[in-house]
């Protein structure tokens, strides 16, 4: 490690600041670690850096040499021409994270995490996903040229499993795991103690176990900051272990700590009823979440113990957020009306967000000067299965050629 390596943190729970060293937790009490940055980093974006790193200096120090890009970022944002009609005249703009390499927003975790691993040597990373940080993850190790060990559930989707073996990742499938929660805590332990002993990079997506490759997903803020001009009053977040929306809170949080703007907007939790674990923490005050295994049928959204659960109830209990559950069938319908109404394709946890807006919508309509962002977290094409289901049902007639005009 040298020395300009070395980050500042602070740990949620304790407060304890850590300097000079290269931690993953809090070495006090075990905490999340949050970093800072100096306050006076000039320019917060330079253009002669690519994707995420536009914004290195409120990033972990990566030597330019190692920071890796394969077209993360910079995604576009899309105002409304239809939903928009349904909010009391409220602006609505989408932020279409499925324009990333792999189709997630998990890209610009990946891309921060990988390039750190790199910078740092490592000889390999580990991790664990149902779904879209195994892609990621893969594609950046892909590049980087580190290994990545990976232990995913017996029965994960094909489609998923496929897009991680083609950039080469060492999959493993647990027997048990998904279905067996000891089965989840040895895999977890396993994944832990081989990053310790061998100085693997972990790449878990939770600032729990990463605060290095989580500080990635920030640069969502910072884009939204730069594409609207200023920052929005909500923004809706689909919502599983909540590392998305304590990325996207933390990217606001640094903003306005260096008087770029004036608020935090509410960034508001948006997660399945059938997994609504913080939301309904949320809703009875309690500070971590509810306990209760997942019956959602959302890839992504299905996070019986969200890692980063209690430290978004803390951000929502400072008054900078809020938490809300929607129904499976509710998401499937923001799928369709995306697709069929505003031209966005997106996974269904992608439109969980849309779900949410329009639940809260309807218990009470936005006024005029509300100016909203739903984050549209990853793209249609993931699954082919699940593009499958989406259509079912439709007919589609075939036409014998001379009953045509012309
Ligand atoms: C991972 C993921 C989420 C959930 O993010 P968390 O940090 O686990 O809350 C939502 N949508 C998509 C498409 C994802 O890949
Ligand atoms: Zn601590």
């Amino acid at each position: 490690m040298t020395e300009e390596m070395a980050m500042k943190a602070a740990c949620w729970e304790c407060g304890n600041m850590v300097k000079d060293r290269i931690l993953y937790a809090c070495p006090v009490c075990g905490g999340t670690l949050l970093h800072r940055y100096e306050q006076n980093v000039g320019q917060l974006r330079d253009d002669s850096g690519q994707g995420v790193w536009r914004y290195h200096s409120l990033l972990p120090t990566v030597p330019e040499a190692s920071r890796l890009y394969l077209g993360e970022g910079q995604t576009p944002l899309i105002s409304s021409r239809f939903l928009y009609r349904q909010l009391g005249g409220a602006e609505l703009y989408f932020k279409y994270e499925g324009g990333n390499p792999t189709g997630s927003y998990k890209d610009r975790i990946a891309a921060v995490g990988l390039s750190w691993a790199l910078a740092n040597r490592r000889v390999a990373c580990i991790g664990t996903t149902s779904g879209n940080a195994g892609a990621a993850v893969a594609a950046y190790a892909a590049r980087a040229g580190i290994p990545y060990h990976l232990y995913v559930l017996e029965h994960m989707a094909e489609a998923k499993l496929a897009q991680v073996l083609a950039y080469g990742a060492n999959v493993r499938k647990v027997a048990g795991f998904g279905t067996d929660p000891a089965v989840g805590d040895r895999v977890f332990h396993h994944i832990l103690t081989s990053s310790v002993q061998y100085g693997w990079e972990m790449m878990i997506t939770a600032f729990r176990y990463n605060p290095y490759a989580m500080e990635g997903v920030k640069t969502i803020s910072y884009e939204l900051k730069e594409q609207l001009g200023e920052i929005p009053s909500r923004v809706f977040v689909p919502t599983g272990g909540a590392g998305l929306f304590v990325g996207i809170w933390k990217g606001f949080a640094e903003l306005k700590e260096r008087g770029l703007t004036w608020k935090v907007p509410e960034i508001v939790a948006v997660q399945s009823e059938g997994c609504s674990n913080i939301a309904k923490a949320f809703e009875s005050g309690k500070p971590v979440p509810v306990h209760g295994a997942s019956t959602s049928l959302i890839s992504g959204l299905q996070v019986p113990n969200p890692p980063d659960g209690a430290l978004s109830l803390g951000i929502m209990a400072r008054g900078d957020g809020s938490a809300l559950a929607v129904s499976d069938e509710e998401i499937w319908e923001a799928q369709q009306l995306l697709a069929e109404k505003e031209g966005l394709l997106v996974e269904p946890a992608g439109a969980a967000s849309v779900a949410g807006l329009l639940r809260a919508a309807r218990r009470q309509p936005f006024g005029p000067g509300e100016r909203i962002v739903c984050i549209l977290s990853g793209s249609g094409l993931k699954d082919g299965k699940q593009l499958e289901s989406m259509v079912k049902g439709r007919e589609v007639p075939l036409l014998q050629s001379d009953t045509l005009n012309g």
